[in-house]
């Protein structure tokens, strides 16, 4: 059994990708071809933003943003503890410095101690709020409405991390739609994947996406060989963008699938363990379908035996990002964020795709059931 099955995905779709692959062979127009516009139109679209900036990773989608907002060392940007660490090393590698906050039992930010974090670092005096990356994490919405009013508030940017996040909604608005810009992660495993690595950026000011573009390539200004501003080379290639569009025919079939089969795994595993919290009004991309254990050793246990009964098992995330190695110099420590910290010890996600069968759910279900 595969986490996430590309393959059952490739019967559905190969004879598609073949296709605009082979025209992209024909044409070969493999940097900034038709594909990569014609996706950038397609995505706007479906999210509701007016531009859309195709890029060569989520990596990159974050950092684009970040170095159009031109930060210093001294300022501060709130990024979530319990994330992927991309989420917070985009703000380093765009030269600011991330500030931590505890997530909620969503697993998202927590708005309340988000104002908390900005509260105090206003008072330490040494670092400048400029901004929040809140993330849409396993596919469920951060909570917009309030982290809006705290951006306004504070006079905040918000960079939304839809990574794990296109195809979710929030209050019938689409995942990144949210804050000044979105960022979203093509890596293979995300709810939307190409074949390689690649990402995309949106938002409604014309000002950003104009500078987020030249970065997007050396900083172009108004012809090739004019570099107004320091960039960088962060392209999605064409034959990525063709392997997206036939993926995007399918979506919104996979978002429905991948909910109907959430809801079994919690209609049969709610009692036994901690099931994710969707909040009405969201609807949920499911990137990871993700319980909680009651303690770090029954959760060993399932990724352990699960591991030796073929199903795969994975942790997002072991180590939140105020106790990784590379954030020591920021000098957090355990005990800071008692609720991810819990979090990180006792949750792990189950197979989860569109492709899964009625069969395969339930045997799963009953087999995490005996540990
Ligand atoms: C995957 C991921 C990223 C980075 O995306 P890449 O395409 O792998 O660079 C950023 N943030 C989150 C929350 C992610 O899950």
């Amino acid at each position: 059994m595969h986490f996430i099955d590309l393959h059952r995905q490739y019967d559905v779709i190969g004879d598609s990708v073949k296709q605009r692959i082979e025209k992209v062979l024909s044409e070969k127009l493999f940097i900034m071809g038709p594909e990569v516009l014609e996706l950038e139109d397609e995505l706007a679209e479906f999210t509701g933003r007016k531009y859309c900036l195709t890029c060569s990773s989520g990596t990159d989608a974050l950092v684009i943003p970040l170095l159009a907002f031109e930060l210093l060392k001294t300022d501060a940007v709130f990024v979530p503890s319990f994330t992927f660490f991309a989420t917070a090393e985009s703000v380093n590698i765009a030269g600011a410095t991330p500030v931590f906050v505890d997530c909620d039992e969503t697993y998202n930010i927590d708005p309340k101690k988000l104002e908390e974090a900005i509260i105090k670092t206003r008072e330490q005096g040494k670092l400048t709020p400029r901004g929040i990356i809140p993330v849409d994490l396993f596919g469920l919405s951060a909570d917009y409405d309030k982290i809006d009013i705290i951006a306004k508030k504070y006079d905040l940017f918000v960079l939304e991390d839809a990574a794990q996040g296109l195809g979710g909604e929030y209050k019938s608005r689409r995942n990144c739609s949210f804050g000044d810009v979105s960022a979203t992660s093509f890596f293979p495993a995300k709810p939307l994947g190409c074949y390689g690595d690649g990402g995309a950026i949106f938002t409604d000011n014309e000002k950003l996406y104009e500078k987020m573009r030249s970065i997007r390539v050396h900083g172009q200004g108004l012809s090739r060989y004019d570099n107004v501003r320091i960039g960088m080379n962060g392209r999605l290639d064409t034959i990525q963008a063709a392997v997206l569009l036939s993926k995007l025919e399918v979506f919104k079939s996979e978002l429905l699938a991948k909910n109907k089969i959430a809801l079994k795994y919690t209609e049969n595993l709610n009692g036994s363990f901690k099931v994710p919290q969707i909040p009405e009004d969201c609807f949920c991309a499911y990137a990871q379908y993700s319980l909680l254990a009651k303690n770090e050793r029954q959760r060993n246990d399932i990724v352990e035996g699960m591991k030796q009964l073929n199903i795969p098992i994975m942790v997002y995330y072991e180590v939140p990002m105020h106790l990784q190695t590379a954030y020591k110099y920021l000098g957090y420590s355990k005990g800071d964020f008692p609720v991810c910290e819990d979090f990180s010890r006792r949750i792990f996600s189950l197979p989860m795709h569109a492709y899964l069968t009625d069969n395969e759910v339930e045997d799963i279900c009953k087999t995490i059931k005996t540990f």
